[in-house]
Formats: C-alpha cells, structure tokens, sequence
C-alpha cells in the first residue's frame, strides 16, 4: 500500500485538472482527496478487530466498490449543487480509480499480493508487473500500530509518493496551459 498522504495528493492533483466552473469549489476538493483515500478504509475494519491488514486491499480495493461509491457521491453532489451528474461521477470514480492503480503498482511484499480489483465477481489479487511506490512498514497488530509508522523508511515513501505525484501535477498544468493556448489561437 501507499501511504494516504500519496492517496490524498492524487485525489487534489484531479481537482487541479477539472475546469468545470460549478465543481471548482473547496468542498469537491475534498470530496475528490476523501474518495482517493477511502478504500484504505479497511484497514480501519481491521484496526478495530485487533489486525489492521486483515481485510486490507479486499472489497474496498475494487472497481464495484468505486462505482457505487462514486456514484453515490456524485448524486449528492449533483443534488446539491446542481452539477452535471456525469461529470460529477467521472471525476469522483477518477479519484477512487486513482487509488487502486497506485496500490496496484506499490512494492507489495506480503501474500497475497495486490489488490481484489475484480470484487465480487472475482476474489483474486491484482498487481501491476513493475513496482513505481515504495510498500509502508507497519505493524501487524492494532496495538502500536499508528507508533510503527513513524519509521525512516515510510517517511522516504512519502517523499517519493510526493515527488511523483508532484511531477503528474506539473504535467497537468503544462498540459492545461496548452489547451489554454490551443483555445486562443482557434477562436
Ligand atoms: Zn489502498
């Protein structure tokens, strides 16, 4: 797995991209970074039942899971703020997908590899055949667990995960500033 912080800068990079006037707003800044991180919701599952990795990249990490989610979502946010809901639900589903492409190409060393991508239609593990992220070291118990976080290690991943996504970003603006210009010459 990534680390949230990883999660979370890709979620708010998907922000930077939309140029749809009605979801530039502060809130679906947040709804895009919460959607990006929610499938490491199942560690919190398994924090409260003593092994935090026990449901770790099953049904959460799946694209059913980011649908229904994402479109759940997308019809808040289309109700409420009277946005188009199709393009609500592309960025929303964008950001959750954003999750399980960036645990599927993590250094992942522990069986079963990978994420359940195909739940509940299949139950085995996805995993991309090269490695980008670095994998976290955590403990395998809920007591201590936050503690075991904080180690040399994790900290080096979260750079890493900060400079690539950093990068996406910098490829997001050049390319927005492109079709900017491409806009001006046509009209
Ligand atoms: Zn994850």
């Amino acid at each position: 797995m990534a680390t949230p912080i990883g999660h979370a800068c890709a979620g708010f990079v998907l922000f930077l991209g939309c140029t749809t006037r009605r979801l530039r707003t502060p809130l679906f800044a947040l709804a895009l970074v919460v959607m990006a991180v929610l499938p490491d919701i199942d560690l919190l599952y398994g924090y409260a039942h003593g092994t935090p990795n026990a449901y770790h990249h099953q049904a959460t990490h799946s694209l059913t899971f980011c649908l229904l989610v994402s479109f759940l979502a997308a019809f808040v946010v289309h109700k409420k703020n009277r946005t188009q809901l199709s393009t609500t639900f592309v960025f929303l589903f964008a950001a959750g997908a954003s999750h399980l492409l960036i645990d599927a190409v993590t250094l992942d060393t522990s069986y079963p590899y990978g994420i359940m991508l195909w739940w509940p239609f299949d139950f085995s593990y996805v995993i991309a055949p090269f490695t980008v992220f670095l994998d976290i070291h955590r403990s395998s118990v809920s007591s201590g667990f936050f503690a075991s976080l904080m180690n040399r290690h994790n900290f080096v991943a979260v750079a890493v995960e900060v400079a690539l996504i950093s990068l996406l970003y910098g490829a997001v603006r050049l390319y927005a500033g492109y079709a900017a210009k491409s806009r001006v010459v046509k009209n």
